[in-house]
């Protein structure tokens, strides 16, 4: 089932400003839609919207190409999981995950059918006689997903389910959650904060700050064409470095002067046309290079090294004091107090307008 939001917008009432803006998003049947951004920007919200939970302020929202907006939550064919499963403690996994049906009132087979298609499919087959109490925390959640699959709603919406389990378990769950999707092709929308999350499990991350869109697109575009500063800093660990500058005869010029980058070849005209602008230059971490090169470089020392293994990240002090993180790998040989001297390729380099936080493609596009 497609999801389709079109200039969805709430207000709580009580409250002064709008809490979600003038929303537009087309999820189709195939996608794991993930909602991602800080803490309080809305995600639950936008989520409990879809559910119908939340009521609409305006906008529309449309099922296919049934209008939603005041069809009641049971109504609206959807399963939502929570960051608090709360399972019927007395119940045995069985009897949670069939709880909905039998409210529902469907017949003891077709029960008996879904539990068990469930239960396969999330390999808790062994557990269907256990107490929630009797069980891991992940075994939990599982049960918690399969609630929700037996009723195989058109709509699956997940609000931060994996934050309650320990990191190698949410690694393992995440993994599961992707294969899920896939074998049941159900239209997903997951919510979460975690971005490492949003990368690794979603078709189409949509990414939010204070109730409007920043940017939506696949994980890979996110990553590699930030549309500006928030989501530049967002996506990505370690974060972007970022080198505030201004252009100047066509260069970037950093502030302090210690480095100057020259224009990449396909934005000579835009540097043209923002002469004497202030700009932010972005660099990813693992995009810097060790050595020198025509073009640019910068020189630094080696203040603090974090191994991780297979990278280390050299955290390093320019000339002007400004600092900088690179994500070298593992296998070379660093040392503290040591100078280095990197180079980024141009096609490395991230700019944007320094106060309006948008990528400078962008900013000329709106001109
Ligand atoms: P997130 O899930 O991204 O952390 P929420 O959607 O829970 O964010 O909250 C977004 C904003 O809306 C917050 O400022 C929160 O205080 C506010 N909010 C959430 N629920 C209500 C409510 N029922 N009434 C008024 N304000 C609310
Ligand atoms: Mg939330």
């Amino acid at each position: 089932m497609d999801v389709s939001l079109n200039n969805i917008g709430k207000k709580y009432e009580g409250r002064e400003k709008f809490t979600i803006r003038h929303i537009d998003l087309e999820i189709k049947s195939q996608d794991f839609c993930v909602i991602l951004g800080p803490s309080g920007c809305g995600k639950s919200t936008l989520l409990r919207m879809i559910a119908g939970l939340n009521s609409i302020t305006e906008g529309e929202l449309l099922f296919g190409d049934k209008l939603m907006n005041k069809v009641e939550p049971k109504d609206r064919n959807i399963a939502m999981v929570f960051q608090s499963y709360a399972l019927y403690p007395h119940m045995t996994v069985y009897d949670n995950m069939a709880f909905s049906l039998k409210m529902r009132k469907a017949s003891k087979e077709l029960i008996h059918e879904r539990v068990m298609e469930a239960a396969e499919v999330l390999q808790i087959k062994d557990y269907l006689y256990n107490r929630p109490a009797e069980i891991s925390g992940g075994q939990r959640q599982r049960v918690a997903l399969g609630r929700a699959m037996v009723r195989k709603p058109a709509v699956f919406l997940m609000d931060e389910p994996l934050s309650n389990l320990d990191a190698k378990l949410r690694e393992h769950m995440r993994v599961e959650l992707v294969r899920l999707h896939k074998r049941l092709g159900t239209t997903s929308i997951y919510v979460t904060h975690d971005q490492t999350e949003a990368m690794t499990m979603a078709t189409k991350i949509v990414l939010l700050n204070n109730g409007v869109i920043q940017q939506q697109g696949p994980p890979e575009e996110l990553y590699q064409h930030p549309a500006n500063l928030f989501v530049a800093g967002f996506i990505g660990t370690p974060t972007m470095n970022t080198f505030a500058g201004q252009i100047e005869s066509g260069q970037f010029v950093s502030e302090g002067g210690s480095f100057t980058m020259a224009a990449p070849e396909g934005m000579r005209e835009l540097f043209a046309a923002h002469e004497g602008r202030k700009i932010t230059l972005g660099v990813r971490g693992e995009r810097f290079e060790e050595g020198l090169s025509d073009l640019n470089h910068l020189e630094m020392k080696v203040e603090v090294i974090e191994m991780l293994g297979k990278e280390q990240l050299l955290y390093c002090t320019l000339k002007d004091g400004k600092q900088c993180v690179i994500s070298a790998p593992g296998y070379k040989k660093y040392t503290t107090d040591e100078d280095v001297v990197f180079h980024v390729k141009p096609e490395a380099m991230h700019f944007f307008d320094t106060e309006s936080g948008l990528r400078l493609e962008n900013l000329s596009e709106k001109k």
